[in-house]
């Protein structure tokens, strides 16, 4: 999961090459309606079920509308996909699953928390938040993305793999150092300069907050372009 943009589907593609090259066993599971092409092998491809563009025209929705349609309609045939999982899973290291773009299609829609509960029940599940790392370098944007990953764990109660991508154009060390020390995020907020009044308290008085949500998080720094930190990633 993670914003659009972020990487997700680059990173499904960098970990299908990477267990490729090792031959660890996994399979893959596409839920993204709108994508024009998969850049891995998706063994399951919501795209094969449901078309998006169809759906668009049958139900006169604009795009977002057709996205979220298109997954609902999938959802409710999810225990099939459920039941091919399950006959695989033995022979299987990994399942990995691309989200659709827009975060928010699957982290708040009723589909997406049925997919996501689905798998859950079934399988040991871990949640990997993509951070786009060089889009949230300023101290607003990294407490939004942080707030949403924090949200996002208290309503799956699911493990979660705080992940900062591209780190080829700027490295995570930032982001690192905001996590473990509030003060020097607070610093950041001081640099960024302009005075936000009220936004400023608000995002100072939240640092504190999210202080202890860091400590239960693990983080990481890969590229998905490069394959930098894909190891340090499946540890
Ligand atoms: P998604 O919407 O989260 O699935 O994002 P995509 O995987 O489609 O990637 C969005 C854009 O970011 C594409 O242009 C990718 O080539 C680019 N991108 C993804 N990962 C990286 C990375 O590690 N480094 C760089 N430089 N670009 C990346
Ligand atoms: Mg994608």
């Amino acid at each position: 999961m993670g914003m659009a943009g972020s990487g997700k589907t680059t990173l499904v593609q960098r970990l299908n090459l990477e267990l490729n090259a090792k031959g660890t066993k996994s399979y893959y599971v596409n839920l993204d309606p709108a994508v024009k092409s998969v850049p891995f092998a998706a063994n399951i491809d919501i795209r094969d079920t449901v078309n998006y563009k169809e759906v668009m025209k049958q139900y006169e929705l604009g795009p977002n509308g057709a996205i979220m349609t298109s997954l609902n309609l999938f959802a409710t045939r999810f225990d099939q996909v459920l039941t091919i999982l399950e006959k695989r899973a033995p022979e299987l290291e990994y399942i990995l699953v691309d989200t659709p773009g827009q975060i928010e299609v699957f982290t708040w829609s009723a589909s997406g928390a049925i997919i996501t509960e689905a798998l859950a029940t079934s399988f040991p599940t871990i949640l990997v938040y993509i951070v786009d790392t060089p889009r949230t370098a300023s101290p607003t944007t990294f407490m939004s993305n942080m707030l949403y990953a924090c949200s996002i764990l208290y309503k799956t109660r699911l493990p979660i793999v705080l992940t900062f991508n591209k780190i080829d154009i700027l490295s995570h060390a930032f982001a690192q150092e905001w996590m473990g020390d509030f003060e020097k995020f607070q610093e950041g907020l001081d640099r960024q300069g302009e005075d936000m009044g009220y936004m400023s308290t608000l995002i100072r008085s939240m640092s504190l907050v999210l202080d202890e949500f860091y400590k239960t998080l693990r983080n990481v720094g890969v590229s998905a372009a490069s394959g930098e930190g894909v190891s340090e990633f499946f540890k």
